[in-house]
Order: structure tokens, then sequence, then C-alpha cells
């Protein structure tokens, strides 16, 4: 379980919050990214950005020159939202229409991930999220790119999940109406892959993409 702490107590739909440490995680993981939002020169910021999660770290990436990265690294405190859409419900009323969802709400202070180690693991994560199997393909990062990245850790602590699951929730008097009510399931499907136009014509599609993307 996440610590107890009010800020992450859901209120609406309370029973829909989940604090269970493997809830969070595996949204997390499946997300592919999030939206960072921070307090900067006293206005409201949010940005949208890639997420890995690294043990009980969410780490967040990127040139040293971002404004969220600097900013965070100055103590900022993050507040970080992630969402995966499963699904549009569609009620009998206009009223009870909504959506399912595996969403999760984060807050934090960030720490700078230095060490060397600790850092090039959180690069092959990354990379690795993008598409398992790329870290073994791909040129590792020279010394310049791995300077030119500013890694940060955030302890995934206070936070909760929020899952919306299931049929439209109408009410008793609608159920007899003559409007179609259900869930139109939603994911993020891929395409086919599109070869970068300066791909030499001698480099095949490489097995371990096909598995997972046939061609
Ligand atoms: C795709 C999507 C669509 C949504 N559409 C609507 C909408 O149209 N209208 C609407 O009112 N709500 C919508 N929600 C729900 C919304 O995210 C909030 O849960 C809702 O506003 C109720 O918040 P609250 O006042 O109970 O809690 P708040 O007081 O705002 O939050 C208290 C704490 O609860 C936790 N929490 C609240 N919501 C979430 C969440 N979604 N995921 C994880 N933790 C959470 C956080 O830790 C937060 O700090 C949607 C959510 C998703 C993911």
């Amino acid at each position: 379980m996440t610590a107890p702490d009010e800020r992450i107590e859901v209120q609406r739909h309370a029973d829909r919050g989940e604090y269970d440490r493997q809830v969070i995680y595996e949204i997390l993981d499946e997300a592919l990214y999030c939206t960072v939002a921070f307090i900067h020169d006293g206005h409201p910021v949010a940005i949208p950005t890639i997420h890995v999660r690294v043990g009980d770290r969410l780490v967040l990436h990127g040139s040293p020159a971002s404004r969220m990265l600097r900013t965070l690294k100055a103590g900022a405190e993050a507040s970080i939202a992630v969402t995966i859409l499963d699904g549009l419900v569609l009620a009998r009323s206009v009223f009870n229409h909504s959506m399912n969802y595996r969403s999760v709400a984060l807050y934090g202070v960030a720490e700078e991930i230095a060490d060397p180690a600790d850092k090039l693991e959180a690069m092959r994560v990354f990379t690795e999220k993008i598409l398992p199997g790329r870290w073994d393909d791909a040129r590792r990062p020279s010394d310049k790119e791995f300077k030119g990245t500013l890694m940060l850790g955030i302890p995934i602590e206070a936070a909760s999940a929020k899952i919306r699951r299931g049929p439209p929730s109408d009410e008793d008097e609608d159920h007899d109406l003559p409007v179609w009510a259900g869930v139109i399931p939603f994911r993020t499907v891929p395409g086919p892959p599109l070869p970068a136009p300066d791909l030499d014509e001698g480099i095949a599609y490489p097995e371990y993409l096909r598995k997972r993307y046939p061609g």
C-alpha cells in the first residue's frame, strides 16, 4: 500500500480508489506517458512527458535545459497524472455518460539520479519501455548524450489509483427508455511499421519487433 496521506484520498466514487502498490505499478507501467504539473514563477504548468517506473520510483528524463526538469530538480513539488482510457460509457441519459479508465495521481519531490550505474539502468528502462529488445539493438548513449540527459526520480509514496469499469450506471426510471446503452471499448492499437525513408534496404525488420508488431 502507498503511505496514508489525506491528499491521495479519492473522494467521489471512493469505491473506485485503489492504494495497492501493485495496482498502481501496473497502471504506471502500461501507460506510455504522463502529465507533470508544477508551479513555476507562481503559475501552474502541466507538461506531458514519457515516464518509466524503476522499482519504487517514477523516473522522468530529458534535456537539463527543460523548464519542467529544471524546476523539479530545484525542489518544486510535482503532481503527476497518468490515464489509460478503456472505454466510452454510453448511458441512456446524457448525465450518466462516462468513460472507463485506469488512472494514477502521484505527488512528490524529485531527486536527480546522478549515480552513473543507476542512470544507465534508467536509460535502459526508458528504451525498453518504448520497445522491449531495443536496448540490445540500438546504439548505446555516447558520453555526450549520457551527460546531456537529466534523470529525475520521484518516490512512489503519495499515490492513488482510480478505476472505472463496467456498464453505464443509469437511473432506475431510465432503464425502459428506447436508447442504446453500453460501452465502446477503447485501446491504443499500433499501425503497420513505416521504415525510415533513409533506411538501408538491406536492413530487415527484426524478429523481436515482428513478434510484437507484425509487419
Ligand atoms: C478519463 C477520465 C475522465 C474523467 N472524467 C471526469 C469528468 O468528466 N468529471 C469529473 O468530475 N470527473 C471525471 N473523472 C474523475 C476525476 O479524475 C476525479 O476523480 C473526480 O474529479 C473526482 O475527484 P474528487 O473531487 O473525488 O477528488 P479530488 O479531491 O480531486 O482528489 C483527491 C485525491 O484523490 C485522488 N484521485 C482523484 N481522482 C483520481 C483519479 N482519477 N485517479 C487517481 N487518483 C485520483 C488523488 O490522489 C487526489 O489528490 C475522470 C477521470 C478520468 C481518468
